[in-house]
């Protein structure tokens, strides 16, 4: 049970309504997921009570997300909007604003994530905002990264950071480290995209007796794509055995997490680790393994609504394809990638795209499509700023060590470490002095 919970819990008024809660989560905890909901649905039917009623949509929330049916999350957050309305509470208003943003965030919906986030954040001095704003942070940096917008996102992941330091709370910690995991992995500097989930399977093993067994899981996940992408299997394996205790044969990795996940109905984490897995195997050249279990993931993936993990899919897929030199089914896949990329907004598979076509019209000599492909990858390039201010070289298209300066702006870390301390090239603000103007 989550902390979120047990708020949830503490602050009941009305007996009746708080005993029929506890009862759904008593259930919920033991797994009877579909007996935790039919008690939830009937409390939010029948109670009088508007505290009572935002609270069992709390619990209806939390559950769908964690079963990865992010439309009846949304709807649920919506009806706990309008009781806060009723209730004329701001406390109650900004925890319902941020499972709106959660829900949409879910949905891939990135643009009103961060709008409904802004707007949780802009109701300040409210109680619950202080134990809210780095929930709030992180979800708006998850939207960011989802944009492809990667100083904001890191920006926000930072402040996220801060607030869970100051408020001592380990799960956010937590959380905000395999999403900086996640956003290392995409910038291609697979050491830090391993060092954070590390330390978040460290404060699962250190404080995390009583947490979801989903945060072992994640954390797990997390490190299991940077071992892939850092092409350290025996590691990954070692490192399983220490923080699972689990007797290890080849290839169990992701099956570790994706174990945890099938027993709790994780459906998302599920297709993740699906996904994940597909990726080994494609990358050991089986393609005959990888392509099933891309199918299986895809599945999850449209069935919950993860359009970046459909796009993610697409694209293992056309890399797939392109291996097995089966160009045209290569294309077709690419550009199930590119529609996807474009109706999320995100602009690094775009790049991606654009990036594979070209290889592959240039071994066409299909010269008109060549020369489109080239133009709208420069264009992603200069809007992503995937660049470094220092040496001008690009960022994230090889595994390197990178480091932000305090206004958030990326560098390769060998540039700024021969360059010692001064401005940032990007905007011109001190390194050492955030204030200066
Ligand atoms: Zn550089
Ligand atoms: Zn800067």
């Amino acid at each position: 049970m989550n902390t979120f919970m047990k708020l949830l819990i503490a602050e009941m008024g009305q007996d009746q309504t708080k005993q029929q809660i506890e009862k759904g989560l008593r259930l919920y905890q033991c797994n009877k997921t579909d007996k935790a909901l039919q008690v939830w649905a009937k409390v939010l039917e029948k109670t009088s009570d508007p505290g009572g009623k935002f609270r069992v949509l709390g619990c209806l929330i939390t559950a769908h997300s964690e079963m990865g049916k992010y439309k009846e999350m949304l709807k649920y957050a919506l009806a706990q909007i309008d009781t806060a309305r009723e209730m004329e509470d701001p406390d109650y208003l900004t925890e319902g604003y941020l499972n709106l943003a959660r829900s949409n965030e879910k949905l891939c919906d990135f643009q009103k994530t961060i709008s409904y986030c802004k707007t949780c954040l802009n109701m300040q001095g409210t109680t619950v905002s202080l134990q809210l704003n780095g929930q709030v942070c992180l979800s708006m940096g998850n939207a960011f990264l989802g944009l492809s917008i990667f100083q904001k996102a890191l920006e926000s992941y930072e402040k996220a950071l801060r607030y869970a330091h100051n408020n001592d709370d380990k799960m956010l910690e937590c959380r905000v480290c395999c999403s900086l995991g996640n956003f290392y992995i995409q910038l291609k500097d697979y050491e830090k995209a391993l060092f954070f989930p590390c330390k978040a399977a460290e404060l699962v093993n250190d404080y995390g007796k009583g947490w979801s067994l989903k945060y072992r899981a994640m954390s797990q996940y997390h490190m299991a794509v940077a071992y892939r992408k850092l092409e350290r299997l025996p590691d990954a394996m070692e490192c399983c055995e220490v923080l699972l205790r689990f007797p290890q044969s080849e290839g169990c990795l992701p099956m570790e997490s994706m174990k945890i996940a099938l027993q709790h109905g994780d459906r998302p984490l599920q297709a993740l680790c699906l996904l994940n897995f597909a990726d080994i195997h494609r990358c050991r050249n089986d393609i005959e393994k990888a392509f099933p279990r891309y199918e299986s993931s895809m599945c999850i993936m449209t069935e919950i609504g993860n359009r970046l993990g459909q796009a993610s899919v697409y694209l293992g897929v056309g890399k797939g394809w392109l291996q097995q030199k089966e160009l045209d089914k290569a294309l077709e896949s690419l550009q199930r990638v590119q529609d996807l990329a474009e109706g999320v907004g995100n602009k690094l598979f775009s790049l991606k795209v654009h990036c594979l076509s070209e290889r592959i019209y240039r071994s066409q000599k299909r010269e008109d499509e060549l020369r489109e492909q080239v133009v709208k990858f420069l264009q992603c390039v200069e809007e992503l700023e995937l660049y470094c201010g220092m040496c001008g070289e690009s960022i994230g298209e090889k595994n390197q060590q990178l480091q932000a300066l305090p206004c958030s702006h990326i560098f390769h870390l060998k540039c700024l470490q021969s360059s010692g301390p001064r401005d940032c090239a990007k905007c011109r603000r001190a390194s050492l002095k955030p204030g200066f103007v």
